[in-house]
């Protein structure tokens, strides 16, 4: 007997993640597979943040810690989000969980009760709408194109907001889309939030420091600060210091919400790994300068997708301005796989390329790829697909 609760059965397994096992598989037939369907780093984790977990395990460091993080790690990641975000907070307001995912996880099932919105912009990364079905909640889709480099206005914002709406899902550089929100469109954003005060913010920062824009990274916490009390922002250090593996995200927001999230990590899985600790405390307070160089790599990449995607026939995308994914429109091509971009991916992975279709994000008619690869697989990757499409 399967007894699955109504909870669980809201929720879908992460379709990016299935493409990646799928693609495995086909691998481990022998088929010569290039994956471009993951969302991480492919450059090594750097080496002063492997010798920090190997000093862990070497002092014994090896037992349970405070639930939401060692003090070393909360006032690290403070000063990660005061150094390289710009939003001054306190260790007691910083949380630390297993990756960026299970902060957005805590935030939205400490507070969504059954009827509440979230309004969530898509394309959207796949988890947010998952996890907040899984709440009970409703989801609001803020649909946005590429016509708008996947950006929705201020007014479409307000146009979704009801009593019952208690959080907005904000991701900038975004997954799936690359898309950046600059200063003023958050202020734009803030004066829309300031006439809703029911109305929380998620900032999932996680990927702030992979733009490629001439203006840094902007964030609502700070374009908006008489707001604060209002946003949760997360970020981590899976994208920036190349540690999926590892496991560490860290959000900071209100006093009650973090505590709120707490209380839920300490009936649930814990603290986070004591060697991930370590490691990640040497990830904010180490050497950042490695980030240039990784930027400047994939402001190359980037570059050299966005140039192949729109010189094959039906395929379109706008400029990533951040992240590492670029969300390829192929509208024009669809009817030969029946207006189902899930056809049109497993094609192109019978073409030894694995992608993700736009409808796993809540887009259509497209797919992400991933440009976290070498530019010679980048290119054999895009030669694969335009042979495909032709
Ligand atoms: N937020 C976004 C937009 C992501 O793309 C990801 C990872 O894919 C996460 C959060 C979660 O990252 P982590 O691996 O730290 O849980």
């Amino acid at each position: 007997v399967q007894h699955l609760s109504q909870a669980l059965q809201r929720i879908e397994a992460s379709p990016t993640t299935a493409m990646t096992d799928r693609a495995s598989e086909l691998r481990a037939e022998g088929r010569d597979i290039i994956s471009l369907s993951v969302g991480e780093p492919d450059f090594p984790t750097p080496p002063h943040v492997i010798e920090a977990a190997k000093a862990a395990l070497d002092a014994g460091d090896t037992r349970y810690t405070p639930v939401v993080g060692t003090a070393a790690l909360r006032k690290a990641a403070a000063l990660h989000f005061e150094r390289d975000l710009g939003i001054a907070t306190d260790p007691s307001r910083v949380i630390v969980t297993a990756g960026g995912k299970q902060a957005i996880f805590e935030a939205l099932a400490a507070t969504v009760s059954a009827g509440d919105e979230v309004i969530v912009p898509s394309p959207w990364w796949v988890s947010y709408p998952q996890m907040v079905r899984f709440c009970g909640g409703t989801v609001a889709p803020l649909r946005t194109s590429a016509r708008n480099n996947f950006r929705f206005s201020p007014s479409e914002l307000e146009a979704l907001i009801t009593p019952r709406t208690n959080w907005l899902m904000l991701n900038s550089p975004g997954n799936p889309t690359g898309a950046v929100f600059p200063a003023d469109m958050l202020r734009g954003i803030g004066d829309v939030l300031r006439r809703h005060p029911q109305v929380l913010v998620l900032s999932d920062d996680i990927y702030s420091p992979l733009i490629y824009t001439e203006a840094p990274h902007a964030t609502l916490a700070v374009e908006c600060p008489d707001l604060a009390d209002r946003i949760c922002t997360v970020s981590g250090v899976s994208k920036s210091h190349a540690m999926t593996g590892f496991r560490i995200g860290v959000a900071t927001g209100p006093d009650w919400l973090v505590k709120a999230m707490g209380k839920l990590q300490s009936n649930s899985s814990g603290n986070p790994a004591s060697i991930s600790q370590a490691a990640a405390v040497a990830a904010f307070e180490g050497p950042q300068d490695f980030l240039a160089d990784w930027r400047e790599a994939f402001r190359r990449r980037r570059d050299l997708v966005v140039a192949r995607v729109n010189a094959i026939p039906g395929l379109s995308t706008p400029v990533p301005d951040g992240a590492f994914y670029c969300l390829v429109d192929a509208a024009p091509l669809m009817n030969r796989f029946g207006g189902d971009d899930g056809k049109l991916a497993l094609h192109l992975l019978d073409h030894g390329v694995a992608t993700v279709a736009a409808s796993a994000f809540g887009g259509k008619d497209g797919f992400r790829i991933s440009f976290a690869a070498d530019e010679a697989v980048l290119v054999e990757a895009l030669d694969r697909i335009d042979k495909a499409l032709a």
